[in-house]
């Protein structure tokens, strides 16, 4: 299954996606939160589709869509699991998985601008598969942690270097400013995606390709850090897990190329749909 949500932003509503058409079952479901997920919400839309799927009210392509699930009680992210990333940004792989937290309040819809923060000058980008927890997953076994994913999505993981790098502390001030974190088009099932150690995920910058991997260069693999986050902290249905960038981020070239007001960035990952942000400055429309 494909699960969209649509609507103006705090307003969405919870759709499917079905053969290209999206469909509203906001009259069956309130929103893809953690309630949903801890309460059999994926089983009871399956079911759903497969008998009344033909009921179901269209909703046009040109509303808005806003990130496939509600505002998760985190959103873990995973730094340098990439090795080419790793080499580019002067980093030594690491010998266990870099944890940072991203601010919930950085979600936004796949289609909607990117703002540059007050001050910044070093906005980059950085295209990733995202992973939706389904149940509640507290010290959970490397050989179990897939029975704990609800889904995939695409993630552009923005980050301001000078804020992540040059303020001090933890990278978490470069990587949680409002609009930092455009998910979706669609969240898609375990089921829709099939291998995800074998997928293709790029983005570009005003039509140049500036990243071209694939996940088959994880250097921890999903289940190792789905199990490795809940040694630390319990994951919560919704939650959102995202596993790293491949090589090509704007830190990584030389000189370093950041984003400017006007920029269209677009990004994409193999049955996970394509993603396209403008950026604004500060305080622009
Ligand atoms: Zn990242």
């Amino acid at each position: 299954m494909k699960l969209i949500r649509f609507g103006q932003p705090d307003q969405e509503k919870p759709g499917v996606l079905l053969d290209g058409t999206r469909y509203d079952v906001s009259a069956h479901f309130v929103d893809y939160d953690e309630k949903f997920f801890a309460h059999g919400g994926l089983q009871q839309l399956a079911d759903l589709l497969q008998h009344q799927a033909g009921q179901l009210p269209v909703v046009p392509a040109e509303v808005r869509l806003g990130p496939p699930v509600a505002r998760p009680s985190k959103i873990v992210c995973v730094g340098l699991n990439y090795a080419d990333h790793a080499r580019e940004t002067g980093a030594t792989p690491p010998s266990e998985p870099v944890l940072f937290m991203k601010s919930t309040t950085a979600l936004v819809g796949p289609f909607d601008n990117i703002v540059i923060p007050r001050g910044s000058v070093k906005t980059d980008w950085e295209v990733e598969l995202a992973v939706v927890i389904g149940k509640k997953a507290s010290y959970v076994e490397e050989a179990d942690a897939l029975q704990y994913v609800a889904g995939y999505a695409l993630h552009n993981d923005v980050s301001e270097r000078e804020f992540q790098i040059e303020r001090g502390g933890t990278w978490d001030k470069g990587k949680g400013c409002d609009t930092f974190a455009p998910i979706g088009p669609w969240l898609a099932t375990p089921d829709e995606l099939g291998d995800v150690d074998s997928l293709r995920l790029w983005l570009t910058v005003n039509g140049q390709k500036m990243q071209d991997g694939t996940t088959a260069e994880f250097i921890f693999r999903i289940p190792h850090l789905i199990s490795y986050i809940s040694q630390f902290m319990t994951l919560l249905p919704g939650d959102v897990i995202s596993t790293g960038t491949p090589a090509g981020v704007g830190l990584g070239m030389t000189p370093p190329v950041y984003l400017q007001p006007g920029d269209v960035v677009e990004l994409g990952i193999d049955g996970l749909g394509t993603s396209r942000q403008v950026l604004k400055a500060y305080g622009q429309d």
